[in-house]
């Protein structure tokens, strides 16, 4: 990164507001090249503000979480950043998310599975936990796959997270 664009950067995040930066820093790190998330740790510690586990950051401000990542922790931990990708409902054929189980109760995600469709679900593929309230998430619906071994059965819904 050179000098101009190291400022540029610096001037990002500096209007960036809190939980921005709070999600950034503490569940966004992957996404961004290193001497890049230096720069939000920076402004992070030029705050005075705490660099947060995701824990510690969903437990000392819920509200702001759910604001930031849609998905409750648990839910959020039991995935991965993996997206639902493109979900073409109204064809005959193509992606579709078919839902199981009950939502959670904390962000209302639920599992579903995506099958190849060509008419009925013919070829399956992933499962993930998806949020489908279109009026807080437009098309596609926000979705993140769960992780190997993380099924439904093993989630209940809304219940305490274990700290
Ligand atoms: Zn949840």
């Amino acid at each position: 990164m050179d000098a101009e664009g190291q400022q540029r950067l610096e001037e990002h995040f500096r209007n960036v507001p809190d939980a921005e930066l709070r999600r950034i820093t503490t569940i966004e790190r992957h996404q961004y090249r290193e001497e890049a998330f230096q720069l939000a740790l920076d402004e992070l510690a030029r705050r005075g503000l705490p660099l947060l586990q995701p824990d510690e950051y969903w437990s000392a401000y819920r509200d702001e979480w759910l604001a930031q990542v849609g998905f409750c922790h648990q839910c959020w931990a039991m995935t991965t950043d993996d997206s639902v990708g493109a979900i073409l409902p109204r064809r005959l054929v193509g992606m579709r998310l078919l839902e199981e189980g009950t939502p959670c109760l904390i962000c209302q995600s639920v599992v579903a599975t995506k099958w190849f469709c060509v008419v009925v679900p013919v070829v399956r593929q992933a499962k993930y936990r998806v949020l489908f309230d279109r009026s807080v998430f437009p098309d596609p619906p926000k979705g993140r796959r769960l992780r190997e071994g993380a099924d439904s059965a093993e989630h209940v819904p809304g219940g305490p997270t274990r700290s």
